[in-house]
């Protein structure tokens, strides 16, 4: 088990806290604050509870070099917006200066300081260990709360750590705690719904799962090259030709595992990828030649989301169609509310499909939404994340 902010007392100690405050930017205008708004109770804790903070982020892909459009100092101004209390932003274009270090030993219980992006410094992506004994200097314990960057090595995500006592904040807490007892000690059955567009970035997650799930859903574009490894002919439907192989052989690995391993029996094609395109339900082995595939159809609807009420746990990542396309949509939205019905624990990583129950209002139904979506996926594959690594024991 990795330490929280739980694990510290905190009274007269400063926390150097990594969040993610990568939020849309229109001008100096937040578009979306919900990012903020999660960092608030980690941040609430520790002043409560008598620290103070220096605070650090990055937004955007400055590239290592201070541009104005990049900078913090909208953030600066919601989050003491949201806080109810000032916090003061201390701009440098090195990041961290002596002008920095100063106003971070001048901080008083209670308060909070944000530092500049830490992209403006080419250091921070290469973890670089000068930039981080820089942040590291800035106070007593690192607090790592951004699971969206925790999958990179990183000067503030895990650099930081080589120099002072590292924990995490209540959102990677609840991150480990749904996305790893999901994964690593899930009630069961135990179902894994996997969708999306290409099989190549899923490979590694649909291989982790192989080992642990009961039955394996999959659906989506990817189900094209399965049933291209299976000798059917797809039409124009996405053909991911460098996973052809690598789907049969998940099918062989499948079938030797005993896990149950569920493809779609009907699907829904278009002409054209277009939601105006006209439309049809085919079995999977009769798709036409001029047609695409973009939804699973109704059959297979009932046959997955038969399936997922036997299911205690499941972890979804990846659509079942192209579900910006309402047309299309019909087969995640189906899932979606399926998950949101069962009594069981459901967890969704991968940003797409976080933005598709989101779509459909059900984002509140959901046991756990996890907010990284590169992260998440390095999570399933079964990798440590190096954010996470670095964070001290219990
Ligand atoms: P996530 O972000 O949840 O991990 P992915 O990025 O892997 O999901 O995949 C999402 C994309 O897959 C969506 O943009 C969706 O439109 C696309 N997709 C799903 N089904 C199909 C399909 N049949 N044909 C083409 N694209 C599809
Ligand atoms: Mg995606």
């Amino acid at each position: 088990m990795k330490k929280t902010i739980r694990d510290v007392d905190w009274a007269g100690k400063r926390a150097v806290m990594r969040c993610d405050f990568n939020v849309p930017l229109d001008g100096d205008v937040i578009t979306d604050d919900i990012r903020i708004k999660a960092a608030l109770p980690s941040i609430e804790y520790l002043l409560e509870n008598g620290a103070s903070i220096v605070l650090m982020s990055h937004l955007g892909r400055p590239k290592g070099e201070p541009k104005p459009e990049f900078s913090l100092a909208p953030v600066a101004k919601r989050l003491s917006e949201l806080l109810g209390k000032e916090v003061k932003f201390v701009p440098s274009d090195d990041v961290v200066d002596d002008n920095v270090k100063a106003a971070a030993a001048e901080l008083k219980a209670g308060e909070a300081m944000l530092i500049e992006n830490v992209r403006f410094k080419a250091g921070e992506t290469k973890n670089d260990p000068d930039f981080a004994k820089d942040l590291a200097s800035l106070g007593d314990i690192f607090v790592m709360d951004a699971f969206g960057s925790a999958h990179r090595a990183h000067s503030s995500t895990a650099g930081i750590a080589d120099y002072i006592p590292a924990v995490s904040g209540f959102l990677i807490e609840k991150e480990l705690k749904f996305l790893g007892e999901a994964v690593n000690d899930p009630q069961r059955p135990f179902a894994a719904v996997m969708g999306g567009a290409k099989v190549k970035d899923k490979i590694p997650v649909i291989t982790n799962l192989l080992d642990k799930v009961d039955i394996l859903i999959v659906g989506g574009g990817m189900v094209y090259t399965f049933f291209k490894s299976q000798g059917y002919s797809i039409g124009k439907s996405l053909l991911d030709e460098e996973g052809l192989e690598l789907a049969g052989d998940i099918m062989k690995l499948a079938a030797e595992k005993g896990v149950k391993f569920m493809l779609p029996v009907d699907v829904v094609c278009a002409d054209e990828f277009s939601n105006d395109s006209p439309y049809a339900t085919y079995d999977v082995d009769e798709i036409p030649d001029d047609k695409m595939g973009l939804d699973i159809g109704a059959e297979t609807i009932k046959l997955f989301t038969d399936a997922l009420k036997t299911a205690k746990t499941v972890v979804w990542n990846g659509p079942m169609g192209v579900f910006e396309m309402d047309n299309f949509a019909v087969g995640t939205k189906a899932i979606a509310e399926c998950l949101a019905e069962i009594d069981a624990t459901t967890v969704i990583g991968g940003g797409d499909s976080a933005a598709a129950v989101a779509k459909f209002g059900l984002a509140d139904k959901m046991t756990h939404i996890s907010t990284g979506g590169g992260a998440s996926l390095e999570f399933l594959e079964g990798k440590e994340l190096p954010g996470i690594a670095v964070l001290d024991d219990k």
